[in-house]
């Protein structure tokens, strides 16, 4: 499988652009073309484990690792041991046809375990094969600098210095990540924004001599390796609910997924497991406050707030106004032309929009995706509703998912909705919700007792620089 720009250029094989951020042309990777599921293939996946599922869904993307190299990879990532769960990925049902899909069993209570613990077992991998290291850098609001630096830890040709807002995360989301004492993990804590923390990171990565001199390199949502990993799945999900069918009607059956989203990483998996052939009738795009995605999904317009303009939310994970996967889907939308997106992202450029008007009609109707607005009122209402008639707790980005698919249900189609984080995460709106702080577990009490350690900078890129030239691995 090779892979291309969506503005056009040729990128190399899975392993290749593994280590990449953007296209050299400013496009982001892609698949060629995709693989395509049929339903015996389906069929032939359903006594699989998690960790062999995985090897068969990734298999199609990274044809240049050996498979018996690529199954080890998937059985280390997803041990049943590092999952709150034996099945790694439980579905649980709710009411009016809602199913939960426990995407945040692992380590950091958060989906981006599922793809973030194979990526770093791939890194490791790739690495090992060509005899460099590599040092990631990046920048967290929470969810993502915690999944990462727990999938790095200890291994000897990766470190990772996650650079995080002074003061913005929730207590828990601070103590998972700075408690890592590991000799290859690096806190370092800006005094500013979560704004400010990514643009430090964007001047070190556009110092071309600087990233080669001390092998930089990164993990964020573009990262096509996450993207493949993520699709899994959602074929697992079809799968266990299509087990409790009499096997004459489990072909083509129909489900919909809900996904709480900012990046559009994890909707974009949705997107392509649907192209490859899952039977998915809806995809229902949930976004809070910062609805730009919901207000291009129902209008056609792109238009991103500024950084300045983007909302701070009790689902922060989705505090997003410039969505950066979104390009792969408008790539798709525009029947794979690199030229057409690469004027839309000229426009972009130019005018802060883009207008898509004229494909509306297709959003629903070939693509499946539809989309909604939750608010803050709606989160608690949400989280309070499902805690008196399930008897669960959702997580604050989960009740967004859940109010936004309520609107979607159809009779006769399961609703899927990803349940992206734990509620023990994010402890302050659960409290906010319920009228009462849950009762922390033994887990999280110890962790909260923890020591912690970090670099405290300003706001400065020579104070980055230097911590990093001390510090990379080389
Ligand atoms: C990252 C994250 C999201 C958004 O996922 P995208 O792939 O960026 O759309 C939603 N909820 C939680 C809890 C997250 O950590």
């Amino acid at each position: 499988m090779q892979y291309i720009s969506t503005r056009g250029g040729r990128l190399g094989s899975y392993c290749d652009i593994l280590v990449e951020g953007l296209a050299p042309d400013g496009g982001l990777a892609v698949p060629e073309e995709l693989p395509q599921l049929t339903a015996a293939v389906l069929e032939q996946w359903r006594p699989l484990d998690y960790a062999d599922l995985a090897t068969e869904v990734i298999g199609l993307f990274a044809t240049d690792i050996p498979r018996d190299d690529l199954s080890r990879l998937c059985h280390a990532a997803y041990r049943p041991e590092a999952f709150a769960s034996q099945e790694v990925v439980p579905l649980h049902a709710l009411d009016d046809g809602i199913t939960l899909v426990g995407l945040s069993e692992g380590p950091t209570l958060a989906f981006k375990d599922m793809a973030m613990r194979f990526l770093g077992e791939a890194l490791d991998f790739v690495l090992g094969q060509s005899g460099e290291v590599l040092n990631i850098l990046g920048a967290t609001s929470g969810d993502t600098g915690s999944a990462a630096e727990y999938a790095l830890r200890g291994r000897d040709r990766l470190s990772v210095f996650m650079l995080s807002p002074q003061g913005r995360m929730s207590i828990f989301q601070r103590a998972q990540m700075y408690s890592l004492l590991d000799d290859n993990v690096h806190n370092i804590v800006v005094d500013g924004t979560f704004d400010d923390c990514q643009r430090l990171v964007k001047r070190i990565a556009e110092d071309g001599a600087f990233k080669r001199e001390h092998r930089i390199g990164a993990v964020n949502s573009i990262n096509f390796g996450r993207i493949s990993a993520q699709i899994a799945y959602y074929i697992w999900a079809w799968l266990r609910i299509t087990d409790a069918l009499p096997e004459a009607e489990r072909t083509g059956f129909e489900v919909s997924f809900a996904v709480p989203s900012g990046n559009f990483g994890n909707i974009l998996s949705g997107h392509y497991a649907r192209s490859m052939g899952l039977p998915v009738r809806k995809l229902v795009l949930a976004t809070n406050e910062n609805n730009v995605l919901d207000d291009f999904f129902r209008s056609g317009h792109y238009r991103p707030r500024p950084a300045a303009r983007t909302f701070v939310t009790s689902s922060p994970s989705m505090d997003v106004s410039r969505a950066s996967n979104l390009e792969r889907f408008v790539f798709d939308l525009l029947g794979r032309s690199a030229e057409q997106t690469a004027a839309a992202w000229q426009e972009l450029d130019a005018r802060d929009e883009f207008d898509l008007t004229s494909e509306l009609d297709r959003f629903g109707a070939e693509f499946g995706i539809v989309s909604g607005t939750s608010t803050h009122a709606d989160r608690l209402a949400t989280i309070r509703a499902v805690s008196e008639r399930c008897g669960v707790t959702l997580d604050p980005h989960t009740a967004d998912g859940v109010k936004v698919a309520r609107e979607h249900i159809e009779p006769g189609v399961p609703m899927l909705v990803l349940e992206t984080a734990k509620p023990q995460k994010f402890p302050e709106t659960i409290a906010e919700a319920l009228g009462s702080v849950p009762n922390a577990d033994a887990a999280t009490r110890e962790l909260l007792a923890a020591p912690q350690r970090v670099t405290t900078i300003a706001d400065d890129e020579e104070a980055l620089r230097a911590i990093i030239s001390e510090l990379a691995l080389r």
